[in-house]
Order: C-alpha cells, then structure tokens, then sequence
C-alpha cells in the first residue's frame, strides 16, 4: 500500500516562513509577500506549528515560546537531502551553502526558506531510482514518527511502503566499510630539514597568492631549530617563536613541518587550542598537498574520543526509540543520514547537524563514559574512533589539539612503565600553535576533581546503573565476565570491587544532599564540603559556583575524608589484582588469544589501571591532605560548589598545580625531540628581551636545555587600519548606561561588532536593553547565554552575517576567529583583570605581584589580534572602563593610536574610521 501524499504536502508552499526579530517576527510567502507581525502573533504561529524556520530552538528561544506541534525547520530538510555537508543554521547560511541570492533584510530570509525548501525537495526528486528507493525506508519511518517534512519527502521521493522494520533506515552503520590494520610504521627518523629545501617548499606554497613576506621567511628560520635532531636524552629542541598577526606562520612552519614529516615518517603532531583551528590548519595544509588522496594518506584530523560518534550507542539510542514520535527520532533520523555521509564520524567537525543537540544530546550518541567495549563491540571493525586512532598511528602528520595531547600523553606515560615499550602513536616531535595557551590547557589536564559526578561515573563504570537497564552499561560483570571465568582469584578480585563501590554516590546523590539524607562514606563527605562551603561564602553569592578554602576544615570533614580514604583503598585494591591478573592472561595465553581477544583485555587492563593507579591515589592523596590539614606546596586545593544559573550541578574538592607547566614539561616536551611553540601573543610585553612571561605561559623556564627564542612583528599599519578608545564618561556600573554605550557603538559600527562582558549577568541585562533598538536599525544580535546556540554555532552566525552584533563572556575572546568586516569592533564591557579565585591568589604568590597585569595585558593583546587579520582590515577597540591603567595599554602594538575620551567623541570617531573602508 501507498502512502498518498496528504495536505500537508504543500507545507513548504502554503505555510509561512517566519523570521524572528526582538519584538516580533516577519512572515513571508512563497510567492514573496511578507508582513511584519508583533510578539503574541509571531508566538501563536510557531505554536502551531505551521511554519517553515531555520533553527526551531533558536526560534524559540527568541519568540519565548515552545512550538505545541514540530515546525517545518529547512535545516532539517537540509540535513535529509544533503547530509554531512557544512551549513550554518540560519537563512543565510542555508542560502550560502545552496548557493541561493543573498539575502539583506529579514523579509528577504523570509522568501530564502521556501526557496530552499523547494530547491531541496527539488534535489530529492532529481535522484536516480536507486537512490531514491535507499531511502525510501527512512521516509516510511519518518512520517511515522510526525516528522513535518515527512509527506513532501515521500511525495519527492515517489510512492513508498509501509515502514518494514522500525530501524529500517536508521541502520546506515551497517553501510560502513571495515577499517584495515596498518603495519607498524616504526621509529621516526632524526633526519633535519634543509633550510634551504624549507625556505623552497614555503616559496612554492605562496608562490600562488603571492604573498611572499621577509618576516615569513625569517620565521621558518627561527622554527628549523625544533626539527633539529636531539643530542642528548631529556634535552629537546625546543623553539619558541612569537610572530605578530600578518606574519603568515601557520605556512611557514608547516612548510619544515611537511618536509620533516615526510623524511622521518609518522610522528609529528601539530597542536592548536580550538578545534576551529584545528579544521583551518588542516585547511591550510591543502596547499601543500592539493590533491585530496595524498592529503588523506598524508594528514589525519585527530580528536578526543568524546568527539566522535559511537556507533554502539548510536544503535541503542535507536532501538530505544524508534518510531516513537517526536523531535528526539527525527534527529536519530537525520544522523543516521550523516553517518552514511561522513568521511571522519566527527560530531563536533564542520559537517554535523549540530542543531540536533536541542533535540538530543550528544552524550547519548559518543562514548564519553568510558564505557567501550573494543574487540567486543559488534561494531568495531566500523567504529568511527579506532578507524582515527590508526589512522593517526601511520600519518606522518596528526593535527590535534592541546588537550588531546595532554590527555595522550599522560595515558602514554602510564603505559610506558607497564610494558616497557614506546606506544606506537607517541609522537617525537610537537608544533604547539596557539602556545599561550598552553598554560590554561595544562591546568585543566592535570587537574584532579574528587567530585560526586566523578565518583557517580566511577561508580557507574565497575557495577552498571542503578537503575534504568541498558545493554552494555552492566559494568565490569558483564564486560568481564568471560575473560575472569575458572580463576577464583580474579572472580573474587571483580566481586570484591563491585562490593567497594557501595561508599561511591548512587543516583540521587544531590537531592538527598538537598535534603540531609546522604548515605554511604562519599555521600556524607560531599555533605560535609557542601556545608563547609555554604558557611564560608555570603548570602548574596548564591547564584554562581562557590568555593570555599580547605582550612581549616571542621572536625566532621576531616573524620568523613578519612572514612571515604578508607573506602577508596578498599576498592582500588582489588581493581589493580584484577588488572594484574588480565595482564598475566596475555601473556600466558599469547600463542591462542586471537588480536581482538588482545585488544579487548588490553583495553580492560588499562581502564582498571588508569583508575586504580591514577584517579584513585590522586584521590586518596587529597582526602589524606584534607585529613591531615595539609597541602603539598605544589598545588592548590579548594571546596566548590558548581552551579549553573544558580542550580545545583556538583560538589567535591578541586586540586590544581600552581604551576600546572611543571608537569607539561615533564610528561610532554621533555621526552619529545623536540617542539616548537608558537603564538602571536607568547609575551606579555615588547621588548626584545624579555620573555620573562612566555616562560611562565609554556614552562620555558622548566626545561634541561634553554629554548631557542625569535619574535617577529606584525607588518600591518596598525596607525592605518586601527583605533583604540578608552571611554572616560561612563559609569560602567550603571547598566542603563554600560547599554546605551554598547547601543551607540554598535550602530556607529553599523554591526560587524563583538561585545565582551566579564560577568553573565551583565551580559545578559544589557542584551535585554539593547536588542530592540538594534533591530529597529537592521542589525541582528546575537548574545552568548541568551541564545540556545553553542559557541561555535554563534560564532559561525557571527561571522556569516557581516552586519550582525555579538555580545560574549570574556572567555569567547580566545573562540573568535572572524576575519575581514564581519569583527570590525571589539568592545570590553571593563578590563579583563583575573577573577581573584582562590587558585588564582596561589599563583599570584607564587609569580609575583605583576602577575594580574600581566594576564590582563595578555587578554587584551589576544583580543586586539582577533581584530586585524589582513592588510585591509579596519578595526576599533574600546575599553568602557574610566580607570584602565595606562601601563595596560603596553598590550597594544606601539603605532595603535590609543584615544581617552568621551563616549559621543568615540562614537563618532568610530562612524567616520569605519565608513572608511566600506
Ligand atoms: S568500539 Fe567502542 S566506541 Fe566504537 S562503536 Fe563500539 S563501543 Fe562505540
């Protein structure tokens, strides 16, 4: 039987596209009529469904109102039609990556929806047969579930049956090729790189834009040095090279970068901060290799394994919920589409239908639970992780990000004291781009939380859940239970660990913290902390996370700290005999166990260990500190309540290196060969000299073998292409005026204009101020905790639309990187001092009293660099704080003209400076 295509077939035609603006919306006809419509109509509409939108949360967060019944949302559609293919979710992204006019005004987004819906259903129709019957299963499946789009697929795809199975459709994992495994590729070699061969392969990378620079050149001179081979062991070559915003030093040390890799094979690991910058530096290396077969064997895009969807889960979550209506299966839907699609299974990548996340959340769908189950996984021959993991093994280049190595690099030294042999993708050689931010990265690795979701989550790993039942979240009982069978010892090791995890938090931990009933050794110690922490803070802080300093701790504290040591012991105790016994196992049965039996204890032995010789002393040391009332004069301690918007959401006690560069340096750059470390903003300040700063940021000051150090200036005209303004009549404190100010220099920019704000609630009141007016002159704005978007969402709105606006907590400075018109304007809401945290007065101590300028310096040097990326950029910078010290305003290069003055004097300034260069 058919399903005949029903009224709602003409969805895309009949109902009207509905642009959200502060205060209402615009509706707009296929045929291109469009009114404008105040808040309560604009509400009443998307309620009911009939209307076609870009982003339905987003929609609806604007409008302050859920849709009783699923909108038509063409990004949605998009995502059928055209999975894994990047598109940034709005109108105007849809219309770029369709390739539709572009639209100006919101009347015009309005006419671009139903042009896209129709131009895609146009897509559907024009698929051969074949394909158009491939999909036909998920389309049953879809109308089945309510989705709005479902009757037009149908119509578009022609005639389909009945759905035949629930999943049918959803099961795109079983389209997946098997991935092969690689021989060992061996040592790295030690060869060096010419110069000379360098500065050639640079010259034939610009040769084309021709962009060759002096600076560039010299750059690559200074970088060399850290593809030098080592002369001795725990001496490495490390570089550190500054080059100033225009230098070009992503080509210029990709130029050694290649050429070592290539020589020496795999085992150079490029690394940046954001994965953002992880996809333009992969980017960039297409110029060095354009045709994308090398570029494929040459460089793999690696990530932390929380990245990539897990196939496993993946078909729980669909079995789950299959056919059940609602937004939840339209998404399971719409990825099952881009897992047929995807080159890299990465969900955090460009080409993911991250609007999903509103309807389905990603934990669900990634394995970041520690709970995989390797070799006996039915799908890990096709698992998305291992097929990157050896990949990255046998590429000569990897480009990672600062966390994943750290986080590889600690496991890695682990198992180096276990088996005694260099793990296969330990690299020799680092580019750490992005340097500055190493110190940051560094101190959330090595980090410790003793916390009652950490605890919950180990808890989880070794006995299952507690309560709702899912296949493969039965703990170690289950994923164990064969390997451990006909040795007593082992059985009673395994029995004896799932015993100990009754003094972990079960769930429910937090309400019966709430309500006084904690129960069991860690539960009544987060009780305790909660308390402690309440009763060291004031009344009016309520809303954030709370610290508390650890001394003295109140007698109870002490007596539960030593109690839930006690459990703790207990229980890693039987973990490390467990692993112990399934090394042995290896061992003794190596002539039958087949590769994944190996893989499989491998990875049970090392999920044991990491927690039973890692995590768990690390939190016997803090409880024994805790106990004992004292601290080991390299880290800093402290109680906190994490709350977010003034809820509840963790408790425990923090440990922080003071100096987290301490361990960076010895678990990563000395045992490397070498490493060059590279930023625009290493040093907080000018002179030649001093890098005073830089070693504090990457831990130059730690190493054996002094690093090589260069810096090169940017060779824009920062005279020419730039102002900066301190606005001396505000009263910042005054939110009706910190808004207006905004308001007015926003519009004085015309848009293209990013406000920073140092506290949410700042941020929050004046978007409230100001939206309204922005709206009323054509300019969208876009604001970070107001807007259900994530950061990069925002931030690829931002960039997409040249005329927008986007306010952001002062952290979204590191996350912006918007060249050319559409960041003509940076404006902080007040200087960005460090918050005074009890970790951050540790480090004060410890570097000195400059300490606080110098990271305000930093943060504004970091800022100001985000402003001018090319030779024809223009960009303004104000600081709305009166009283900003002149001895801050070293962070901006020498030849920026630095202005104090009025607010109307800077307003107007800005209008004239930036009509400029329109
Ligand atoms: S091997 Fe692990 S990560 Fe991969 S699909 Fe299976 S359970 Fe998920």
């Amino acid at each position: 039987m058919s399903i005949e295509p029903t009224p709602a077939v003409n969805l895309s035609r009949k109902a009207p596209a509905l642009i959200p603006f502060a205060g209402g919306a615009v509706l707009g006809t296929a045929d291109g009529h469009s009114r404008r419509v105040g808040l309560a109509e604009a509400q009443k509409i998307f309620r009911s469904g009939f209307a076609l939108v870009a982003h339905a949360a987003f929609v609806s967060g604007r409008l302050k109102t859920p849709p009783s019944s699923p909108v038509a949302d063409v990004l949605e559609l998009f995502a059928f039609v055209r999975p894994a293919q990047y598109c940034v979710p709005s109108p105007k992204g849809l219309a770029r990556a369709l390739g539709l006019t572009w639209p100006e005004t919101d009347e015009d987004a309005a006419l671009t929806l139903h042009i896209a819906a129709s131009k895609l259903l146009d897509e559907l129709r024009a698929l051969g047969s074949g394909q158009r019957t491939r999909l036909a299963p998920l389309a049953a499946n879809l109308i089945a579930t309510g989705w709005r789009w479902g009757p037009e697929v149908a119509d578009a795809i022609g005639a389909i049956g009945p759905s035949k199975s629930p999943i049918a459709g959803f099961d795109t994992w079983r389209e997946l090729k098997h991935w092969e495994d690689e021989p060992d590729p061996g040592k790295p070699g030690s060869e060096p790189v010419g110069e000379a061969e360098a500065q050639a392969r640079l010259v034939a990378c610009i040769g084309a834009s021709g962009e060759e620079r002096a600076e560039q050149a010299a750059y690559l001179g200074a970088a060399l040095y850290a593809f030098s081979p080592r002369e001795r062991v725990g001496a490495p070559r490390i570089a550190l090279v500054e080059a100033g915003t225009g230098v070009g030093k992503t080509l210029a040390y990709l130029a050694p970068s290649t050429l070592w890799a290539e020589t020496n094979g795999p085992g150079l690991w490029i690394s940046t901060y954001t994965r953002n910058l992880q996809r333009q530096i992969s980017q960039e290396l297409a110029r060095f290799y354009p045709d994308p077969v090398e570029r494929e064997e040459k460089v793999v895009v690696r990530k932390g394994r929380e990245n990539y969807l897990c196939l496993l889960n993946f078909e729980e979550a669909v079995r789950g919920v299959a056919l059940a209506p609602g937004q939840r299966t339209v998404a399971l839907a719409l990825i099952a589409r881009w897992i047929g699609a995807t080159n890299d299974g990465d969900v955090s990548g460009s080409g993911f239908p991250a609007f999903l996340g509103a309807s389905l959340s990603l934990r669900d769908i990634t394995d970041r639970r520690g709970e995989c189950i390797y070799a006996a996984c039915p799908h890990y021959r096709s698992c998305f992780i291992e097929r990157v993991i050896r990949r990255a093994r046998t590429a000569p280049i990897v480009i990672a990000n600062h966390a994943l190595v750290i986080a590889q690099a600690t496991r890695e030294a682990y198992a180096l004291d276990e088996t005694g042999d260099v793990p296969p993708d330990r690299p020799l050689r680092y580019v750490l781009d992005e340097g500055h931010h190493l110190f940051d990265a560094a101190d959330s690795g090595f980090a410790a939380f003793l916390s009652g979701l950490e605890m919950a989550e180990l808890r989880r790993w070794i006995r299952g859940p507690d309560g709702r039942f899912r296949t493969r979240m039965r703990g170690l009982e289950e994923r164990l239970k064969d390997l451990v069978a006909g040795d007593a010892d082992a059985r009673a090791a395994m029995d004896e660990a799932i015993s100990a995890t009754t003094a972990l938090p079960a769930d429910g931990w937090l309400s019966r913290l709430h309500s006084g009933t904690s129960r069991g050794e860690a539960e009544r110690f987060l009780a305790c902390i909660y308390s402690q922490v309440l009763a060291r803070n004031t009344d009016q802080e309520m809303a954030y996370s709370l610290e508390a300093e650890l001394r003295p701790p109140n007698g109870e504290l002490r007596e539960q700290s030593r109690q839930l040591a006690v459990a703790l012991n207990s229980l890693a105790a039987p973990m490390r005999r467990l692993a112990l016994y399934l090394r042995r196992q290896m061992n003794d049965r190596a002539d039958d166990l087949d590769t994944g039996q190996r893989g499989r204890i491998e990875a049970a032995a090392r999920g044991l260990e990491r927690r039973a010789r890692i995590v768990l002393p690390t939190w016997i040391a803090m409880l024994h500190a805790l106990e004992h009332d004292e601290c080991a004069e390299e880290f800093v301690d402290w109680l906190e309540i994490v709350r977010d918007d003034g809820r509840d959401t963790d408790v425990g006690m923090r440990r922080h290196w003071i100096d987290p560069t301490i361990p960076l340096v010895s678990e990563i750059l000395t045992p490397s060969h070498g490493a060059l470390v590279t930023s625009a903003t290493l040093r907080d300040v000018t002179d030649a000299e001093d890098w005073a700063s830089a070693d504090i940021r990457t831990g130059a000051n730690h190493l054996n073998e002094p690093a090589r150090r260069a810096s090169f200036g940017s060779p824009f005209r920062y005279d020419q292409q730039s102002r900066i303004f301190i606005v001396r009549d505000i009263e910042r404190r005054d939110l009706d005026q910190l808004a207006a100010a905004l308001r007015e220099l926003f519009l004085a920019s015309g848009g293209g204009a990013l406000g920073l704000f140092t506290a949410v609630k700042t941020l929050r009141a004046v978007e409230r101020r100001i939206s309204n007016a922005l709206a009323e002159a054509g300019i969208t704005l876009y604001a970070q905790h107001v807007d259900r978007l994530d950061t990069g969402t925002l931030v690829d709105l931002f960039r997409t639309e040249e005329n927008s606006c986007l306010l952001g907590a002062d952290a979204l400075r590191d996350g912006v990187d918007v060249p050319g018109r559409s960041l003509r304007l940076a404006v902080f809401d007040k200087v960005p001092w460090p918050k005074p945290t009890i970790l951050h007065k540790a480090r004060r101590a410890r570097f000195g009293r400059s300490y606080d300028e110098q990271l305000a310096r930093l943060r504004l040097k970091q800022a100001f660099g985000r402003l001018i990326r090319t030779q024809q950029d223009r960009g303004c910078f104000v600081i709305l704080e009166p009283r900003t010290p002149t001895r801050l305003l070293a962070a901006f290069p020498a030849d920026a003209p630095v202005k104090r003055c009025g607010l109307a004097e800077a307003v107007a300034e800005i209008r004239e400076f930036l009509a400029e260069s329109r």
